[in-house]
């Protein structure tokens, strides 16, 4: 039986999968909000001090209940089953970017999540840097003339022995490049296409490591590239020219410049996320939006491949 939060309890949380971003970021969000009261982990391989740690998803389930939600962490392949079996325990889900491996699977948990009166949150973790906010306010009033984004990062650096990123589903680049998409689509809420993409696959792999698109946002012009050789400083750029000056997001989003006029804040990017979940799940709602997935998605389906050098760690 699981029996519902209340607004004088902490939400009962269980984390799935526990990597790279469950410990750099998710523990110590949780671990920081009163609200949430972490009592579970699940990890084939990692053991979480001081809660239960289970090695899957079933052998969680089958002992416990008393949990409220769970939040998952795994990589997009495999995620689906993961927030169904959740669901169908009656228990409110908070995803890692990117939601799924597929669209279809979204479409998949999100009526799973509906029918069984869930809350389900897919998170894009982007959208809360620091200038985000300030930018699509900036913008809401203005002209927009073009958007260029450059995303260029290491994937030795930040993604080290992570050979899932460059399987199929794994999303190589758009791993990153989908974070640009999300702060883009939020800062300009307009209707996004992907016209042309080339997509570079290093030789045995099934990932693409660098990318670039050309896209539109409603009549705007738009283009992307997304690398992930980047040696050197990285960069995490998106410009936007408007007929009444340029804004530039960088670092992610966490730096605004405007005209020269620069604003910078401390990253809350995790603790913004889970005030969300905790609002969604008080107030028996769900936040499910799949903007960012479809424009990868869109560039997988019309875009050229060239072959790339064989990438070794
Ligand atoms: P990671 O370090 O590889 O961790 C993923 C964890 O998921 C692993 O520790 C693994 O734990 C578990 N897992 C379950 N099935 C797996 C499978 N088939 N292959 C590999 N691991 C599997 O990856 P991560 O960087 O934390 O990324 C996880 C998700 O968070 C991705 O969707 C990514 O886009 C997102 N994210 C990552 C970052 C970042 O900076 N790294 C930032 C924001 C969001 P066990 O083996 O112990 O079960």
């Amino acid at each position: 039986m699981v029996i519902e939060a209340t607004s004088q309890q902490p939400i009962r949380l269980a984390i799935i999968g526990v990597g790279k971003i469950a410990r750099d970021q998710h523990l110590p969000a949780i671990a920081a909000d009163p609200r949430f009261n972490l009592v579970a982990a699940v990890s084939r391989n990692a053991v979480v001090d001081g809660v239960a740690n289970y090695h899957d998803i079933a052998a969680l389930l089958a002992d416990r209940n008393d949990l409220d939600a769970v939040s998952i962490c795994t990589p997009p392949v495999g995620r689906a089953s993961i927030a169904m079996a959740a669901i169908d325990a009656g228990l409110d889900v908070m995803m890692e970017k990117p939601p799924a491996a597929t669209l279809s699977e979204v479409a998949r948990i999100e009526a799973h999540a509906v029918v069984a009166g869930r809350t389900l949150f897919a998170t894009w973790h982007s959208r809360e840097a620091a200038g985000v906010a300030a930018a699509r306010a900036w913008l809401a009033d203005r002209k927009v003339e073009r958007v260029t984004i450059e995303w260029r990062e290491d994937i030795r650096r930040w993604h080290p022995g992570q050979d899932w990123i460059l399987e199929a589903g794994g999303f190589g680049v758009f791993d990153p490049g989908i974070n640009a998409l999300s702060i883009a689509t939020k800062i300009l809420p307009g209707a996004w296409t992907v016209e042309r993409a080339v997509l570079r696959v290093p030789e045995g792999r099934m990932s693409p490591l660098s990318a670039d698109l050309t896209m539109m946002c409603g009549d705007v012009p738009a283009t992307a590239a997304f690398d992930f050789l980047q040696e050197g400083p990285q960069q995490w750029d998106i410009v936007v020219e408007t007929d009444d000056g340029r804004l530039t997001l960088r670092m992610g989003g966490s730096i605004l410049d405007i005209d020269g006029t620069v604003t910078e804040a401390p990253d809350a990017e995790y603790a913004g996320l889970y005030a969300r979940f905790e609002d969604l799940v008080r107030t028996r709602r769900s936040d499910v939006d799949v903007t960012p997935l479809r424009l990868v998605a869109d560039a997988f389906l019309v875009g050229s491949r060239e072959t790339l050098p064989t990438f070794a760690w």
